[in-house]
């Protein structure tokens, strides 16, 4: 563990049911070098002295723009056909946060929940109004076509194809009607969690995380997840951690996942990897709740624990060679 605070950024692509044998070597290879880039991206901000806020947001918006992952132009379809997204971002300094939720039309979510932070009153903003008011911030605006991926629509027939004996959650689902747990469940990528985000220690000590998604295959229209809740799919306090979260959106709402790591750091002293592994290993599963979270402290320790078969990540501290991973080993690219 390192004593002197060191100034890095981490990022995920979300957690799930990820076997290697599910992704060709082209898939793995498309995936690792776009979190490479990404998380070297966000790491740029911060060695050139820029905010933790401004590499989280960079991240975040890059993972946006990535087919690859489920947020912004990558989102999943509701049962409806729609798309809808929800976004949040916290600043650690000052615990100022921004959220949207149920966007349809926004190109960058997280860069519309910094809009609500940082020009309205408010936290949370959902729908028509969230959209109107970040567009008169400036916040760009895309038609239908922008979001529509073939591989999503896809992805949606076959959910709703499965519906009817399905549960409401694919990693619950499998295990409902099969007995199996998720993690031993047959891989199908679509049964990926999928959910983008960013935590980011910078020079000045600030810390700051970003977390952005297109929900869940099939969900109902109007289902609002944990990425847009504050303390469970995202969360950062200068006193205790940048916290980030990916999975089973409703386990990390009932528990408030992230701010019970960031409480236990707090109330009870335990270290980042002490805090995140209890809460993630030993707390979320006893709600049947899969996923991870990436976290970073603020002596620039990185944790990134997940409880799935996988967790598309990456992270770089300043001065250090950035690692991606998709399964429990790092890769170097
Ligand atoms: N947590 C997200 C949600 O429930 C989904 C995910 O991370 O895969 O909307």
């Amino acid at each position: 563990m390192k004593t002197k605070a060191t100034a890095g950024i981490a990022i995920h692509g979300g957690a799930g049911t990820i076997l290697r044998s599910s992704l060709t070597t082209e898939q793995e290879q498309a995936y690792l070098t776009a979190l490479h880039d990404i998380v070297v991206a966000g790491a740029s901000v911060l060695a050139d002295g820029g905010s933790a806020l401004d590499a989280v947001t960079v991240a975040v918006s890059l993972l946006e723009d990535c087919p690859l992952f489920n947020a912004g132009k990558g989102s999943v379809y509701t049962s409806a056909g729609q798309i809808e997204m929800d976004a949040a971002i916290m600043d650690g300094q000052h615990r100022r946060a921004g959220a949207v939720a149920c966007v349809t039309n926004l190109r960058n979510p997280v860069r519309a929940a910094r809009i609500v932070m940082e020009h309205s009153p408010h936290v949370l903003m959902v729908g028509p109004g969230a959209e109107q008011f970040v567009r008169q911030h400036g916040a760009q605006i895309e038609d239908a076509t922008y979001f529509h991926t073939e591989q999503r629509y896809v992805q949606l027939l076959r959910a709703r194809q499965e519906a009817g004996m399905l549960l409401d959650h694919d990693g619950d689902k499998l295990s409902a009607t099969s007995g199996t747990t998720p993690e031993a469940a047959p891989l199908d990528p679509d049964k990926k969690f999928g959910t983008v985000g960013a935590v980011a220690l910078d020079m000045h000590g600030n810390l700051a995380a970003a977390t952005s998604t297109g929900g869940m295959t099939n969900k109902l229209p109007g289902r609002v997840g944990d990425t847009a809740m504050l303390g469970a799919g995202c969360y950062a306090d200068n006193r205790t951690a940048a916290l980030s979260a990916t999975g089973t959106g409703e386990a990390f709402m009932r528990s408030l996942a992230l701010h019970d790591i960031a409480a236990q750091m707090d109330y009870a002293g335990l270290s980042l990897e002490q805090a995140a592994h209890k809460t993630i290993m030993e707390k979320l599963p006893q709600l049947q709740g899969h996923g991870g979270i990436i976290g970073i402290d603020r002596q620039g320790n990185i944790v990134l624990p997940f409880n799935t078969e996988g967790m598309y990540r990456a992270s770089m501290r300043i001065g250090d060679v950035p690692l991606t991973g998709i399964y429990r080993d790092f890769q170097k690219l």
